[in-house]
């Protein structure tokens, strides 16, 4: 009798025994179909076994084996069953995120590629007797060698040209299971590339010098530095030994200019895997990535999943992007599950970024990531020039100072671009009564409406729930209401009155949805179409517009004094990253930064010393004050409709945890947005200066927290290093 350790996709933890039908051997990481009360379940195989803690007679059969090879390997099993420790995760919700939608289903991983061959008598014809039809000669010489799927050939010639071969019994349509072992040809070419400045050669010497195994390295270089530079000349060596190569970057759609860099520099197959592709694409990168037929794969977070054949190095890019965080279900971290997976695969991990987060940081000023350094711009630019404007007592026309629009008209002038970044969308954050004062709020989030003319709505930014502009105030019947604050639907009105003659581009989450949309709008603005940029962080990431030459930032006084520790270190980032914006071929930067609080000593820090200082100083303060990366925190959240539900929960959570010298927990405590949604939201946060130290409460208590009668009334998550409270 033999037992198989199956994970399926549900939110229970471990795995679930099954009995296996005689002659049915399953390999670790291979897929099975079995009975899970009423429904079947696509399960992975874990282990087989001869016992199980269960009686037999009580055991399952498993009904059908789905793969004949594994679609997980060893080290990937390894790896996720890491995971679902470490973040106290069920395992088989780890493994099912892990796998393409497609596979999750149970379709087949074995994808047969139509494929093209010759006929007999296409063997015997010489493709240069096809006078007067090139396309038709080169397919035929093409297929010389042996059938050619497709989908490698498709790009080249159209259907009337398969269409016309076969007409004449010349090729004929057959099928191919990819060669698992197929490796890019192995001289790759090269496009032309730069000389790498003294410190670019360094890094890349750096890396090239210790390619060979596990080891972390973070690039940190001002903006504009050329990071990917560097990223495309560590790489070359590696892409020559056929290894492949896996990066990380927060959005694709925002940077294609990235993507194309690493299409055109190297002959090798790129895979691009962003959220815009259908089940099926994402399956075809996953298997030729798996198969080894692509040199390159750049995707977003989940990419971090793409399995390789012969892994040669991870490259994370803008390491410190919030986006790598996962904030629902499982909430792993892209980056922190790329150093563990370098690890156990002993490739190297590149870390970039203008704006390291603080936790990297520390990793390599302790000395265990090795720190490469780019302190100046590459090529001719030059660095940005900083200033603070002070809007104590100012005039502002559409939330610029006076001053401000006379410098802007300035570099308008000379025929350069000009950046407003403004961290709001929508027309105004709010409606509010002139007579009695009422605000127009979500119910069901306690938040003011933002109001979008637009769409002609008013829409709450933390629901779904947008409703018709009121013509009168509800409250006194007084009219009408009056917007207060600004978006960047108003900035994009009122910088066409003030200046005429310029055309204005919106760059936010509303104008910009829908891929095309968007790089549309990037293409015409790399045109010159558009010379005033408005926009929120969309801005900030990783975008070469050559031409921007002043970046204005109209208002980030609400972030100078938030509640979250990380606060700080997100602001300094998005300036830094805003600013980088500027300057970044030919044309001197400038930035300048409106407050009305000018001395503040992050601005100050900030725009005086750089981000190296400040990160720098940031650390110190969260070493005095125990915080991350010098402490480890894990933070339970719960929501309900009642508040008293979902503290009363917590509380009985903490009841359980030894809290004492080696652990610190803080709360109950509300949410700082506390309803949303319309659901009341606690937190209970634990804090230690070992990680073992949460780690081994966790281990103990999960089983017990998940049978508290109140764990199934109130909707309740366990975030290990949460990134936002
Ligand atoms: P980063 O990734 O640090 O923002 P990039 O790699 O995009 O910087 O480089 C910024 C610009 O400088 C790009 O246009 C790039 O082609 C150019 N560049 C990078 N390295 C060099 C170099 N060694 N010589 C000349 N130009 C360079
Ligand atoms: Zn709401």
């Amino acid at each position: 009798m033999l037992i198989a350790e199956i994970a399926l996709p549900v939110p229970m933890r471990g795995h679930f025994d099954y009995l296996l039908p005689d002659s049915m051997v399953p390999q670790a990481g291979t897929r099975v179909l079995v009975p899970f009360g009423r429904r079947k379940l696509v399960g992975l195989v874990m282990a087989c076994k001869a016992d199980s803690d269960m009686p037999a007679d009580k055991l399952r059969r498993v009904e059908a084996l789905l793969d004949d090879k594994p679609v997980m390997e060893p080290l990937f099993l390894q790896w996720l069953t890491w995971a679902s420790q470490y973040y106290q995760h069920p395992l088989g919700d780890i493994l099912f995120t892990a796998l393409p939608v497609y596979l999750r289903k149970g379709l087949g991983a074995e994808v047969e590629l139509k494929a093209w061959q010759l006929t007999e008598m296409g063997h015997d014809v010489d493709p240069s007797e096809l006078k007067r039809a090139a396309k038709q000669q080169a397919l035929l010489a093409a297929l010389q060698s042996g059938p050619v799927a497709q989908e490698q050939l498709s790009n080249r010639y159209s259907a009337a040209i398969y269409r016309a071969l076969a007409d004449k019994g010349l090729i004929e349509a057959t099928t191919l299971i990819p060669d698992a072992n197929k490796q890019w040809p192995a001289g790759i070419e090269l496009a032309e590339k730069p000389r790498p400045n003294l410190e670019q050669s360094l890094a890349i010497s750096a890396i090239a010098h210790k390619a060979g195994s596990f080891n972390c390295f973070l690039l940190e270089g001002v903006t504009g530095s050329g990071k990917t530079e560097v990223y495309l000349q560590a790489i070359e060596p590696l892409l020559k030994q056929g290894k492949q190569i896996l990066i990380l970057v927060p959005e694709i759609g925002l940077t294609p200019q990235t993507v194309r860099r690493f299409q055109r520099r190297f002959s090798v197959d790129v895979g691009v895997l962003h959220s815009g592709l259908t089940d099926n694409e994402r399956m075809q990168v996953w298997r030729q990535a798996k198969a080894g037929e692509l040199g390159i794969i750049i995707g977003t977070r989940s990419a971090i999943f793409t399995p390789l054949a012969s892994p040669g190095m991870i490259i994370v890019d803008e390491e410190h992007d919030g986006s790598y965080k996962q904030q629902d279900g499982w909430r792993y971290h892209a980056r922190d599950m790329a150093v563990v997976r370098a690890r156990l695969e002993n490739i190297p991990l590149l870390l970039g970024s203008a704006t390291p987060s603080l936790e990297s940081l520390n990793n390599a000023l302790a000395g265990k990531y090795q720190h490469l350094l780019l302190r100046q711009r590459a090529g001719e630019a030059k660095p940005v020039q900083h200033q603070l404007l002070d809007l104590k007592g100012q005039q502002l026309e559409f939330g610029l100072a006076r001053g401000m629009r006379q410098r802007i008209q300035a570099h308008l002038q000379q025929g350069n671009q000009v950046m407003l970044f403004i961290n709001r969308r929508g027309y105004a954050p709010a409606l509010i009564c002139h007579q009695c004062g009422f605000v127009e709020e979500c119910h069901s989030c306690d938040r003011s409406y933002t109001l979008h003319r637009s769409l002609n709505k008013l829409q709450c930014h933390h629901c779904s729930d947008a409703k018709p502009i009121p013509h009168a105030c509800v409250q006194c019947g007084a009219s009408p209401m009056q917007p207060v604050g600004m978006g960047t639907e108003q900035l994009e009105q009122g910088i066409a009155s003030l200046f005429p003659g310029y055309q204005a581009a919106r760059i936010d989450s509303d104008s910009a949805r829908g891929k095309q949309k968007l790089h549309q709008l990037l293409e015409d603005i790399n045109q010159g179409k558009h010379q005033l940029l408005i926009g929120t962080q969309i801005l900030a990431k990783g975008h070469h517009f050559p031409n921007v030459s002043l970046v204005v930032i109209l208002d980030v006084d609400g972030s100078l004094f938030s509640a979250d520790y990380r606060a700080p270190e997100k602001l300094a980032q998005l300036i830094t990253q805003v600013a980088g914006r500027a300057g970044r071929a030919h044309i001197q930067g400038e930035l300048w930064l409106q407050t009305h609080h000018p001395a503040h000593p992050l601005l100050q820090d900030l725009l005086n010393n750089g981000y190296q200082h400040f990160a720098r100083l940031a650390l110190k303060e969260r070493r005095f004050a125990a915080l991350p990366p010098y402490s480890y925190q894990a933070l339970f959240r719960a929501e309900a409709n009642q508040a008293a539900q979902a503290h009363e929960f917590l509380l009985q959570v903490r009841q359980l945890m030894a809290i004492g010298p080696d652990l610190a927990a803080i709360g109950p405590i509300p949410a700082l947005m506390e309803k949303r949604q319309g659901r009341y939201r606690m937190q209970l946060l634990l804090q230690s200066q070992q990680r073992t130290g949460i780690q081994q409460q966790l281990n103990r208590l999960m089983g017990q927290i998940e049978k508290l009668p109140l764990a199934n009334k109130v909707r309740w998550s366990l975030d290990m290093d949460p990134q936002d409270f």
